[in-house]
């Protein structure tokens, strides 16, 4: 495989397209493709609405690309035909991510995945320019409870492992990532022009270029910060990834033909005591970070009303998680930061904001 270029001039290419542009993530994948100088075409529900979009046109101005804004809604049929017209490439991230069991897993969740999925890739369908798209998929369409690695053949997930265990349920977020992924390579396989890449991020952190804050990962530190596991932290281990590294893969991926396929991106496994002991180290102990691990009885106790189930609870309590990152690395060309970087900055960063 050879080892992508990350700093090739993109100006001379015809325009890519990322869905979902003002996400956490999607906002990143854009800046990287506008710091190459590419003309990108981001895909929003509402172009006119400020709060979310001044941003990425802020970036317009500093960067050396163009980016233009397009309303589509992945639930609304045909809303992406237009857009893909004369684009080269596609990295689909719209998707909601929503953690804990909503109401209706269905209209919340796999609908606007799923049905989104394939709505966006019926529009590649019909853009002959398009040979290349990028999903942004995630490690949760790889497993569904952290148990479920003393069932995988490897001592560590890899790209040939189905999350098997989620349902709409149990873990609706992770059922509707994988059902969506599964819709993508059904899709994929159906026709010959355009080739799929796929990126599994794990749980993703690091400064955010949006000014949100209603991101699950922002959500996540902001809690670190503000205490939510100060009297102890439960015993649950994620792998966790830059968003400065995933984007990067996006980018990589739809350069590179040879980037067909599943890529893992995580960088560490860490438990959130560990990512506490990280943020205190680094930040300082002005900040209610945990210290402690939160016993098990405490936990079957108050994590129901925590959004933890006791079947999660049973199933991802105190198990470890191991991912083979290798693909990412050897084919994506991805160097990952240190996670301590990625921590203190994404928390440096929301202490400034939240200040
Ligand atoms: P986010 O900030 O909440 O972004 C989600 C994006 O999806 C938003 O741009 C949102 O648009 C868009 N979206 C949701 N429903 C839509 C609809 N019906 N029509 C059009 N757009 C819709 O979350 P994120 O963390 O950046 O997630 C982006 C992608 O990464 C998702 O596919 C997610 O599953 C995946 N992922 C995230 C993580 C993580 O830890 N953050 C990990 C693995 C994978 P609006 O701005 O209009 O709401």
């Amino acid at each position: 495989m050879s080892n992508p270029n990350s700093s090739r001039d993109l100006s001379s290419r015809p325009p890519f397209v990322v869905t979902g542009a003002s996400g956490y993530v999607a906002s990143w994948v854009v800046w990287e493709l506008l710091n190459r100088g590419a003309t990108v075409r981001g895909t929003v529900r509402d172009p006119d609405n400020a709060e979310k979009c001044w941003h990425l046109r802020e970036m317009d101005q500093e960067l050396p690309g163009t980016l233009e804004l397009w309303k589509a809604d992945l639930l609304t049929p045909g809303s992406f035909d237009d857009v893909m017209q004369g684009a080269s490439a596609v990295i689909h991230t719209a998707s909601p991510f929503i953690m804990g069991e909503p109401k209706d897993p269905y209209s919340e969740l796999i609908n606007p995945a799923v049905k989104g999925t394939r709505n966006v890739l019926e529009a590649v369908n019909k853009a002959e320019s398009v040979g290349q798209v990028v999903l942004t998929s995630s490690v949760v369409s790889i497993y569904g409870d952290s148990k479920d690695l003393e069932d995988a053949p490897g001592d560590a997930f890899t790209e040939n492992d189905w999350n098997t265990t989620s349902s709409a349920d149990y873990q609706a977020y992770s059922f509707s990532k994988t059902l969506a992924e599964k819709a993508a390579w059904e899709m994929a396989k159906a026709q010959t022009r355009w080739r799929l890449a796929v990126i599994n991020p794990g749980f993703v952190l690091g400064p955010s270029k949006t000014p949100r804050t209603d991101s699950e990962s922002i959500k996540m530190i902001r809690g670190m910060l503000t205490g939510r596991f100060k009297i102890g932290a439960p015993d649950l281990t994620m792998g966790v990834v830059d968003v400065r590294d995933v984007a990067k893969a996006h980018v990589e991926a739809a350069l590179h033909a040879d980037a067909e396929g599943r890529h893992i991106l995580v960088n560490q496994s860490l438990s959130f005591l560990e990512m506490g002991t990280i943020l205190r180290n680094r930040i300082g102990g002005k900040y209610p970070f945990p210290t402690r691990k939160i016993p098990k009885l405490v936990l079957y106790l108050v994590g129901p009303s925590e959004g933890l189930s006791w079947s999660y609870l049973r199933k991802n309590l105190g198990y470890p998680l191991r991912f083979d990152n290798r693909r990412s690395r050897e084919r994506l060309g991805i160097e990952y930061r240190p996670v301590e970087d990625t921590l203190a900055e994404h928390a440096e960063q929301l202490i400034e904001t939240l200040s």
